[in-house]
């Protein structure tokens, strides 16, 4: 028997995302919080807010250290990003984040393989929904008319 599985997912880890997170309660609603460290262009909640976060029953995944756009810096500014927003996060949680997705939805085949070797699972563009539910964990569906990702969402196979 097939199982599906109903998740959310919410970006940026602005401090009003608390009234979501009740409501996510309220209806027993499972949620991916992808969390930046720090933003330039907005509040992010503090440490102790991201931990009870968790606490109640949510993912927290990363969004990068500092929220830059991955593809407009180089390689090893994004391995950074990458590499040390995990390592923070599990600090603050004291479990593994394997889950990451790309700041703007921008991303590139080789940030794919950038956040494969940072240890991530799973990552996803927050372009626009779009999911489906057969997928090449490493196949980034290409969008011609908005010259941009419309899916990142892939897994590794171990
Ligand atoms: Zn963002």
């Amino acid at each position: 028997m097939n199982k599906l599985i109903f998740t959310t997912s919410w970006d940026d880890g602005y401090p009003l995302d608390k009234k979501l997170l009740s409501f996510l309660i309220k209806y027993n609603i499972k949620g991916t919080f992808y969390i930046p460290l720090q933003n330039k262009e907005r509040q992010v909640m503090k440490r102790n807010y991201i931990k009870k976060i968790y606490s109640l029953g949510m993912e927290i995944g990363s969004h990068t250290l500092t929220h830059p756009i991955l593809t407009k810096i180089d390689e090893n500014q994004a391995q950074h990003e990458l590499i040390e927003s995990k390592k923070k996060l599990e600090e603050i949680i004291k479990k593994p984040v394997i889950s990451f997705c790309y700041p703007k939805g921008k991303a590139n085949p080789n940030l794919l393989n950038l956040v494969k070797k940072a240890g991530y699972k799973l990552a996803r563009s927050t372009v626009l929904f779009h999911t489906n539910l057969k997928f090449d964990p490493f196949y980034a569906y290409y969008n011609s008319f908005f010259q941009t990702f419309l899916f990142v969402l892939f897994e590794t196979t171990n």
